[in-house]
């Protein structure tokens, strides 16, 4: 007898769950032939972020504005006030993050790194150390422009892809305590805590770490400011892998979680589930003040600071949406399911699963090429060439050069990551994609690395160009 092919949920021993929502628009797509991609990553210098988007056939690039809206949202970009002062979208958005995440005080910004830079400007003098969580790669440098030091202080096991640990994306407090003892509180700017954390492939904060950084912070003085980012997917993990969040909504988890800082910066552009957008907010009148002061010279008044009255309205709602349980459970499910694909053909890839993408051990795949030949870079681009999919380089290209001594930076990991933008694909891309995966890992000893042959002096992971070695 024939056997029968099971499904996710009753393979898991569970009944299924389904996305909740259903397709009413469709945006065509294209596989294309070999030597048509072969071209476009010679043309694109082996860098994914240079190809043209019509040359992809799946693309799991980013999960940056790559979401799809809803129809409450595209109706609401019909109500969009573009008055310059005082918008009534800019109160719609006000007052859900209020709600929803608790803070205060609203400052719009056209994405998340103009609130990166409008924080990073007015709360960190020069000289101070900024402990955060590993570094993202545009928080960092906004950080470092504005005169502060950035230092890592994730625990140890976010460095170690096969960590099982449930929470790798927390601090460790001993690390931040070891700079306090050295250089006095005064020398911090604040904590920079992002949740969930990008670089350690999406891993989440635990409640219980946020709690203890509360206390030692309150000790010090010191602040705690939130890259708030993807802190609904955070929340997430705290309702499936903390003990007591189980039966809580993902809503209370976040605001609970969020009722622990001082306030946040957001790349609106990834939870919220808009393609543009984002804010910083605060609970202290000073601060928010300063910020206000600042938003004028660099994104615009204070009632849009570079989004239109549409895009707010859509943020706003977008924001409403983004906080549903079966909604979130569908979005991290959908990451889940890709990883447990791979994992179940022992495919290297960062363990546990995170919020918004999987992570392939590059490292693992290309023991033979050094990290100066770039094997995440080579990885990225060999996925491209076996089958269309697009995805990024998260390795030594991103961590770029160390501004004293000018040489490479050697991060610990070295990986490649799927993004799954949100509520775009289905189950079956996700197919495709994971056997494109294993063909690649099947091939891997056959392939070489790379040799960078441009290199802009900033963010270089954007626009470098590679040649085959
Ligand atoms: C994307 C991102 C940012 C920067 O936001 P943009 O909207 O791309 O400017 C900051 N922090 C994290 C964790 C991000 O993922």
């Amino acid at each position: 007898m024939k056997e029968r092919i099971k499904t996710m949920g009753q393979q898991a021993g569970r009944r299924s769950w389904a996305e909740p929502w259903k397709i009413k628009m469709v945006e065509p797509i294209r596989m294309t032939s070999k030597e048509e991609r072969i071209k476009a990553m010679e043309k694109a210098g082996y860098n994914t972020f240079l190809l043209p988007s019509a040359d992809v056939y799946i693309d799991l690039l980013t999960d940056s504005g790559t979401s799809a809206m809803s129809d409450r949202q595209w109706a609401g970009m019909m109500l969009g006030d573009e008055a310059y002062a005082g918008s009534v979208n800019f109160y719609h958005l006000e007052s859900t993050i209020r709600d929803v995440y608790g803070f205060q005080h609203l400052i719009p910004t056209h994405q998340g790194r103009g609130a990166e830079h409008l924080m990073s400007q007015t709360q960190i003098k020069k000289g101070q150390y900024v402990p955060g969580n590993m570094y993202f790669t545009t928080t960092k440098l906004h950080q470092e422009l504005a005169g502060g030091i950035f230092v890592d202080v994730i625990i140890d096991e976010a460095h170690d892809p096969n960590s099982e640990h449930p929470f790798k994306g927390n601090m460790d407090i001993a690390k931040i305590d070891k700079i306090v003892k050295e250089h006095g509180a005064d020398s911090i700017a604040y904590l920079s805590v992002a949740g969930t954390v990008n670089m350690a492939g999406g891993q989440p904060v635990s409640m219980q770490n946020i709690k203890e950084l509360r206390e030692y912070a309150d000790k010090h003085g010191i602040l705690i400011y939130l890259d708030a980012t993807r802190l609904v997917e955070n929340a997430y993990f705290i309702k499936e892998r903390e003990e007591g969040y189980k039966d809580k909504p993902v809503a209370e988890i976040l605001k609970e979680f969020a009722g622990y800082s001082d306030g946040a910066w957001m790349s609106g552009k990834k939870d919220h589930l808009v393609n543009i957008g984002g804010w910083v907010a605060v609970n202290d009148a000073d601060v928010a003040d300063k910020l206000r002061n600042l938003v004028v010279v660099y994104e615009g008044l204070h009632t849009y600071g570079g989004m239109a009255g549409r895009d707010m309205e859509a943020m706003a709602i977008g924001i409403k949406e983004s906080i549903q349980d079966d909604y979130i459970r569908a979005r991290v499910g959908q990451v889940q399911y890709l990883w447990e694909l791979l994992d179940n053909w022992n495919i290297p890839i960062v363990r546990p699963y995170g919020g918004h993408a999987v992570f392939l051990d590059a490292k693992a795949f290309y023991p033979h090429i050094p990290q100066d030949e770039f094997p995440a870079q080579t990885l990225a681009a060999e996925l491209y060439l076996d089958s269309g999919v697009r995805a990024m380089e998260r390795g030594v290209v991103s961590a770029g050069r160390d501004p004293k001594t000018g040489k490479h930076k050697y991060p610990k990991l070295e990986l490649v990551r799927l993004t799954i933008p949100r509520r775009v694909y289905t189950e079956a891309h996700m197919d495709v994609v994971a056997e494109a995966v294993k063909e690649v890992y099947e091939d891997a000893k056959n392939v070489k690395g790379l040799k960078m042959v441009y290199e802009p002096a900033y963010l270089r992971f954007f626009q470098a160009k590679f040649e085959r070695l």
